[in-house]
């Protein structure tokens, strides 16, 4: 399989090519097409395989740019994690003009209030400050397509299970697709191993 047969808009194809990248690798042949399609997905592969890119693909390909609502929330274990997650997005995302933002500790709290109130598609983020972005109401859940647990073992392991409760259960505005996702965590997921 190509991009080409993905079914992926034109402009983000533009952006995939020009960032380098010539076919799918085996995770992307596998995940994108159930992840555009709306299915819920659990992919598990090595890092290095195009995971990181494989969600920046199906969020830029799940928001629609002319919304300035957040549409997709990538939650990861780590600040470094969260901000590649960004950088690629906001790459292959060039040519849809997509509004991405890193919320992750560390940095300044005013600096993620005023990119969250100014209007993004997509938050990247680690669970403590994802969390209290949601609490403040800055960051606003309702509007939300696509949910990304990257690492989600290690997220686990690091003990932001109560954090990802929180904001699954804070986030009460949510989508009838998420909120069944709190409950079950995933419906008749499409499970992928690479
Ligand atoms: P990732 O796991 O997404 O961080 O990808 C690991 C490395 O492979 C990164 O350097 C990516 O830029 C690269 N990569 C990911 N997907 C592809 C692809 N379809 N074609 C070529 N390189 C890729």
């Amino acid at each position: 399989t190509s991009f080409d047969a993905m079914g992926i808009k034109d402009d983000l194809l533009r952006g995939i090519y020009q960032y380098g990248f010539e076919k799918p690798s085996a995770i992307q042949q596998r995940a994108v097409m159930p992840i555009i399609k709306g299915r819920d997905v659990i992919a598990q592969a090595q890092s290095g395989t195009g995971k990181t890119s494989m969600i920046a693909l199906t969020v830029c390909q799940t928001v629609d740019t002319s919304s300035r609502e957040v549409q997709a929330l990538i939650l990861s274990p780590t600040r470094e994690l969260a901000t590649q997650t960004e950088k690629v997005i906001l790459a292959i995302g060039d040519f849809i003009n997509i509004q991405a933002h890193a919320c992750v500790g560390g940095k300044s709290v005013g600096e993620d209030i005023r990119k969250l109130e100014h209007g993004v598609h997509v938050v990247s983020g680690t669970p403590g400050r994802v969390c209290d972005m949601i609490k403040r109401k800055t960051l606003r859940t309702r509007a939300i397509k696509l949910l990304v647990l990257d690492e989600s073992d290690e997220m686990l392991s690091r003990g932001f299970k109560d954090q990802i409760y929180d904001v699954v259960l804070i986030s009460a505005t949510l989508p009838h697709e998420i909120l069944e996702m709190t409950t079950k965590f995933m419906t008749d997921p499409v499970k992928i191993l690479v």
